[in-house]
């Protein structure tokens, strides 16, 4: 049986988490491991598992939140080429889960494959992407999916066909300890009308976002029929302000993390604000953000 003292080429001990987030707030990992082939990492997970040590994902930190104390336990981290190459073949795109979002969809407009255009400017990597159904009211990823490679607790892979995947309202039932690569299915067109599409989405995306500037992260999921960002606007929080955490006035459904603040901050900032909108509206908003 491997030890740990077997991966110590991969592993960072007592990583911070914070420049690897969007938000670029939190504390350290415990283990921050990045696998470069999928024999270490098949390795890795086997040996997690029968040690018992808790084993997370980090795609590009877009959809996390990790509390200041930081997390136990080892952090993988898809970064290397083994888990970031794309392959188009026909209109067939396959990509691994640590390719970033941007990039699959421009190598599908070079390849004049159309499908992905409403995705652009949603920030993150593959494997986010599939887990949280990334997407909007237009169009969402799972919509593509064909197949997705997985791997169990036991290091084996699996192929998850398109029959047996769910994809919802920013949540699907791929909750395999890692996903490894997944299989598009897309439609020819012209790499023009593409761009074109492709400017389209960014110009409405930017506008409703806060500045590009801003360290901002989406934080609850719109209840049904209903938009989150109304809710907390109506409830007058726009601009509420916890510590170093604002409420945006651009989509109250955001939430901007100003220089100096704490995990703790949004934390607090989200219990106040769904703690008003249940009181005015009596709906229970649900996270959209993933907490470690
Ligand atoms: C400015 C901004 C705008 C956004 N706009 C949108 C939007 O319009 N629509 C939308 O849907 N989302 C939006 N999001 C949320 C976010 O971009 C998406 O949820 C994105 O898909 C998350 O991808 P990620 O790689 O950053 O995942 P992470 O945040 O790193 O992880 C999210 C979850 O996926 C898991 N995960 C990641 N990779 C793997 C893997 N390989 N195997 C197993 N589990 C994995 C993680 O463990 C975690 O549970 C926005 C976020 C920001 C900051």
């Amino acid at each position: 049986m491997a030890g740990l003292d077997d991966f110590a080429d991969i592993i960072k001990r007592n990583e911070p988490l914070a420049p690897y987030l969007y938000l670029r707030v939190g504390g350290p990992a415990e283990m921050l491991v990045q696998p470069r082939s999928r024999e270490e990492l098949s390795r890795f997970v086997r040996y997690c598992f029968a040690e018992r040590i808790p084993l997370r994902v980090l795609g590009s930190g877009c959809n996390l939140l990790v509390r200041d104390e930081g997390v136990s336990g080892a952090v993988l981290r898809l970064s290397e080429p083994a888990f970031t190459t794309i392959r188009v073949e026909g209109n067939r795109v396959q990509a691994g889960t640590g390719v970033a979002v941007s990039n699959l969809i421009a190598q599908a407009a070079q390849h004049g494959l159309a499908g992905f255009e409403t995705l652009v400017g949603i920030p993150g990597s593959v494997g986010g992407a599939l887990r949280c159904n990334a997407g909007d009211r237009y169009g969402d990823i799972g919509q593509f999916v064909r197949q997705v490679e997985v791997m169990d607790s036991s290091g084996n892979t699996q192929i998850r066909e398109r029959d047996e995947l769910r994809f919802g309202e920013h949540a699907s039932n791929l909750d395999d300890p890692v996903l490894l690569t997944a299989w598009f299915q897309l439609e020819a067109d012209s790499p023009d009308a593409i761009v074109k599409r492709m400017r389209k989405a960014w110009i409405a995306r930017k506008a409703s976002q806060p500045l590009s500037f801003q360290a901002a992260a989406r934080i609850f999921k719109d209840p049904r029929g209903l938009r989150a960002a109304a809710l907390i606007e109506q409830t007058g929080l726009a601009r509420t302000r916890v510590g170093g955490a604002e409420v945006s006035d651009r989509d109250a459904n955001y939430f901007i993390v100003h220089p100096g603040a704490s995990t703790r901050d949004v934390l607090r900032l989200i219990d106040l604000v769904r703690s008003r909108v249940q009181e005015r509206f009596n709906v229970t908003l649900e996270q959209e953000i993933t907490v470690w």
